[in-house]
């Protein structure tokens, strides 16, 4: 093995697959203060469902540590290799499972292979250097070749295994990768921020990046602006949130025309987003009436649905009543929260049942739901039923989006309309902080599992309830200020 040539520590694993999310990632992670980190919902999520997927993958406790790799046991965690590279890079990789193979090594009669959890169907790039650092590593280790690799991953049809031969043109680009990180993370100043900044969701660096983006007007921060779209407003010239506000509607169409149709026409809409954020005053897009429904309804009905995606579960269905009050007005002292939990998948039947029939209750009132998902999730679920299209079209003939209904009319001064950044402009707070679509999820997951070890968490699905009903006032909310505010200037 060559010596230790470049940079002062030893180049992780970890911070490869950093750098191969996000090269600010790996930068931050070895040059900024880990107490600025904040901790992911989405991040536990991975975590929880690389858990699952071992414990389905293992029939027995693996062994821990070089001894009993030594002694052959069928299955290693918590090993530490060190190594280094062709080019004298010293490297360090902590393989999340190993698993014996009947190959004889310097060891004995066997060896060992490298195993990963994959999240999704898809193999990334992250599954196939983290294989092949741990295979390279593994080989100095058992003298012998590691030709292969394994990825796993729960799904709701079971668990899947993939094969995956560690050629050497994957072993190439890991060395490579590792020659263009080691530069990275050592240079003086921080990398720029991702293109795509729906990755960020993910990263515990979250915060500190949004407070860069905000401060710098990073492109990102406009809606309707993704990674694609920043690159091409870059190329002609638009760096930041104040050159995008400053543009001609007409200028800016002729540039982007080259881009394709769908770019030319968002030109005006892209200008007019930017200017009410840097204003930081809404814009009324000039609709009259955006909530007709609301001005003699006695009742309306708010309803949001709580998922697990992995598995194809709706697991929970959340309905607030309000009444109108005599006097006309409305009042969320009124407010009368009503979930239906579907806590087996298995069991659509009695949930279905129980849907329809306060669907039917509500008939001819307004439902308020927030984005297509609730509509679509019904449909779907009135079909597998046996329901027939007619009856579907009638129950859901008064569900209001009241995401597509505030795009229609407004520009509001947020980086994304989602629920939650919507309501919090105006002033909504959730009772939990720092709550979350990925923490609802996770405490689902959580007391799933506390009921399958009979040591039930009931303050976790407390927390679900709660926070599916702060999301149906949140669509309230937001509802009511379509409605009733005159600030249409
Ligand atoms: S928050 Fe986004 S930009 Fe910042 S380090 Fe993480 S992935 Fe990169």
């Amino acid at each position: 093995m060559t010596s230790h040539i470049l940079g002062t520590k030893a180049i992780t694993d970890r911070i490869l697959c950093s750098w191969i999310r996000c090269k600010r990632k790996a930068w931050l992670d070895i040059n900024e203060n880990h107490q600025r980190k904040i901790w992911s919902a989405h991040r536990a999520l991975q975590l929880d469902h690389q858990y699952k997927s071992l414990e389905q993958f293992l029939n027995n406790v693996p062994q821990k540590g070089l001894k009993a790799l030594k002694e052959g046991s069928d299955h290693i965690v918590g090993l530490r290799l060190k190594g280094f590279t062709p080019l004298g890079l010293s490297i360090e990789g902590h393989p999340l499972l190993l698993q014996k193979i009947n190959k004889e090594s310097c060891l004995g009669k066997f060896s060992y292979i490298p195993i990963t959890v994959r999240q999704g169907h898809r193999v990334t790039r992250e599954n196939l250097l983290s294989l092949a650092f741990w295979g390279y590593l593994l080989e100095q280790l058992q003298n012998i070749e590691v030709k292969y690799g394994l990825t796993i991953s729960t799904a709701s049809n079971g668990l899947e295994v993939q094969k995956i031969l560690l050629t050497k043109k994957i072993r190439t680009e890991l060395f490579d990768s590792l020659k263009r990180l080691n530069k990275d993370i050592y240079k003086e100043e921080e990398p720029a921020l991702i293109a795509d900044r729906k990755k960020c969701t993910l990263c515990s660096w979250k915060k500190l990046c949004d407070k860069k983006a905000n401060q710098e007007g990073d492109l990102s921060e406009v809606n309707g602006i993704g990674a694609k779209r920043k690159n091409m407003l870059q190329e002609i010239g638009i760096q930041n949130l104040k050159d995008l506000a400053s543009s001609r509607s007409i200028d800016l169409s002729k540039k982007l025309r080259k881009y394709g149709e769908a770019h030319e026409r968002i030109a005006s809409k892209l200008i007019n987003q930017a200017r009410v954020q840097i204003n930081l005053r809404p814009k009324f897009l000039g609709k009259n009436k955006i909530m007709p429904e609301l001005e003699f309804a006695p009742y309306i009905l708010i309803y949001d649905i709580e998922s697990d995606p992995d598995q194809k579960h709706d697991f929970l269905h959340g309905f607030t009543y309000i009444q109108r009050r005599k006097s006309g007005k409305w009042s969320l002292d009124d407010a009368k929260y009503k979930p239906i939990l579907n806590i087996e998948n298995d069991n659509e039947k009695v949930t279905w049942r129980k849907i329809k029939y306060r669907l039917k209750a509500f008939n001819g009132l307004p439902i308020l739901h927030y984005g297509e998902t609730e509509l679509l999730s019904i449909t779907k679920l009135a079909r597998r039923q046996g329901e027939s299209d007619k009856e579907i079209k009638n129950m859901t003939a008064n569900f209001i989006d009241i995401h597509a209904r505030l795009r229609e009319g407004w520009l509001l001064p947020v980086s994304n309309y989602s629920l939650k950044n919507v309501s919090q402009w105006l002033r909504f707070q959730w009772k939990y902080k720092r709550s979350n679509g990925a923490k609802a999820l996770l405490c689902w997951r959580q007391w799933k599992r506390s009921i399958e070890i009979r040591h039930k968490e009931s303050n976790k699905l407390d927390w679900i309830l709660k926070y599916n009903e702060d999301d149906c006032i949140a669509t309230w909310k937001i509802a009511e200020w379509l409605a009733f505010n005159k600030n249409k200037s």
